[in-house]
């Protein structure tokens, strides 16, 4: 797990103090330039490249397994860390240092893209840095976009490229047995880790056809990979700002930042080389950053250097370009002070909500002992009225029992008699002239009193179709006539 040492990063307040020493030195005196030497085997090789990964992306979105494409990424992905964090960050500029096994493992992913062994990449890109838009600097930018991309791999090297690269110390890099078992073994390695096994994994693995292995996660990878490395030296040298030194051609390139895994903002590591994050934002769209850090936190990266945050901002203000680094701190500064402001509204609202809802609560509370209060004087009250109610009846009863002990018995046997027979007699009077109505409604004339009309009144009415209904009636009256 991470150490003390390999958890924190060395700040680094004066400006070049690399043990490489990486500033730009003054351009070589200017000799004519020797007649250009094209070397065709070069010409053949990257024109066939370029035409085979044509035919691997046509592949890729036709034909090949979508194993094979995602490996096809995977691979890019990690053989550019291999490039960035290996090669560039950790061998040519020693911007922090690595344990055997990280070394190890850099040294295999950054052989799978085929740049040329440890030991040429570090020293060609030491000579780049020192003499930087040259004729010494390997892919001298002011040659134009073309040369600085790959014409520089497609022709002898200018003499002073030599000259210069025979006068790099590159004593650490032979130290480091890595990169002398890299240098000896390379065209082996290169072959097995580039070639061999980007083909025969996807066949063996995901049943992937041998043409499709090697046209999309072999030949379509490898050359976009390359690609992405020389946007760096092309792009990185042409286009974009220059906030921390307008008086060198390296530019802050966003496009090249996200190809080439974090390396776009080069007009920042050319000025300060030596940091291992090559960017003032940390690990802001720069995974070779996060992949560095994520090393240091295992233990296997330490002394990790970084320009300090002072140094980097006086040397905006003293040579960035038409104030465009102090635009961005404006930007920072507005950033930060928007979040912190919104911070304060949130926290106030969240305050609000807070007394708010407490206020709410208090309210409720009262509310539910009003409620309560209210529920249990109604209680009280009903309970009086039903005390109330039953004395009434008590009382009531009471007053019956008197009565019925100072009359007769027989008195209200006959009351009865008399209040039934009020009923009966009301009752029979009602249905008779409900009978009657309904006869002379339907046409009948004789009264339903008279008993020989009964029968008659039976068949009248069912003549007139009154059914079971009227004859119903009609039993109904005979019935009351006869009792
Ligand atoms: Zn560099
Ligand atoms: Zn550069």
């Amino acid at each position: 797990m991470a150490t003390d040492s390999s958890s924190t990063t060395d700040k680094v307040d004066e400006e070049v103090i690399d043990p490489c020493d990486f500033a730009p030195e003054a351009a070589p005196e200017k000799t004519p330039a020797p007649p250009m030497k094209i070397v065709w085997r070069n010409v053949i090789l990257f024109a066939y490249l370029h035409m085979a990964a044509l035919w691997g992306a046509y592949l890729m979105f036709t034909s090949s397994m979508w194993q094979t494409n995602i490996f096809a990424i995977f691979l890019y992905i990690i053989s550019g860390v291999g490039v960035t964090a290996g090669a560039h960050r950790l061998w040519a500029h020693k911007s922090y240092k690595a344990r055997l096994p990280l070394r190890v493992f850099l040294a295999f992913i950054y052989t799978i893209a085929f740049e040329n062994d440890i030991y040429e990449w570090a020293r060609d890109h030491r000579v780049h840095h020192k003499y930087s838009e040259t004729d010494a600097d390997p892919h001298n930018a002011t040659r134009g976009f073309f040369f600085s991309h790959i014409g520089w791999l497609l022709c002898r090297k200018h003499p002073e490229v030599i000259r210069k690269g025979k006068a790099i110390d590159t004593s650490d890099l032979l130290a480091d047995p890595v990169v002398r078992f890299h240098k000896k073994f390379y065209l082996p390695l290169v072959l097995l880790c580039c070639f061999i096994l980007p083909t025969i994994i996807p066949m063996y693995l995901w049943g992937e056809t041998f043409s499709n292995a090697l046209f999309v996660p072999t030949l379509l990878r490898f050359c976009f990979t390359l690609n992405q490395t020389w946007l760096v030296n092309s792009a990185a040298h042409m286009f974009g700002h220059r906030p921390y030194d307008k008086t060198i051609n390296p530019r802050q390139n966003a496009l090249v930042v996200l190809g080439a895994v974090g390396e776009g903002f080069h007009n920042y590591h050319h000025t300060f080389p030596y940091d291992y994050a090559a960017s003032e934002y940390g690990i802001k769209y720069n995974l070779t950053t996060m992949f560095i850090d994520v090393m240091a936190w295992l233990g296997q990266a330490y002394d990790r250097k970084t320009a300090s945050k002072g140094m980097i901002k006086a040397r905006k203000l003293r040579t960035g370009e038409n104030g465009v680094g102090q635009e961005q701190d404006v930007i920072v500064d507005a950033v930060q002070n928007g979040v912190l402001e919104t911070s304060k509204m949130v926290q106030n609202g969240v305050d609000a909500v807070q007394n708010g809802v407490m206020e709410t609560s208090k309210m409720v509370q009262n509310g539910v002992d009003a409620v309560q209060n209210g529920v249990l004087e109604t209680s009280k009250m009903v309970l009086n009225g039903v005390s109330a109610l039953s004395k009434a009846v008590q009382d009531s009863v009471n007053d019956i029992q008197k009565t019925l002990d100072v009359s007769d018995q027989d008195n209200v046997l006959e009351t009865s008699k008399i209040v039934l027979n009020g009923v009966s007699d009301a009752l029979s009077k009602a249905v008779r002239n409900g009978v009657n109505d309904i006869l002379k409604a339907t046409g009948a004339t004789e009264d339903v009193d008279a008993p020989s009309s009964v029968h008659k009144r039976q068949n009248v009415v069912a003549q007139n179709g009154g059914g079971q209904t009227s004859s119903s009636v009609v039993q109904c009256g005979s019935g009351l006539k006869e009792e």
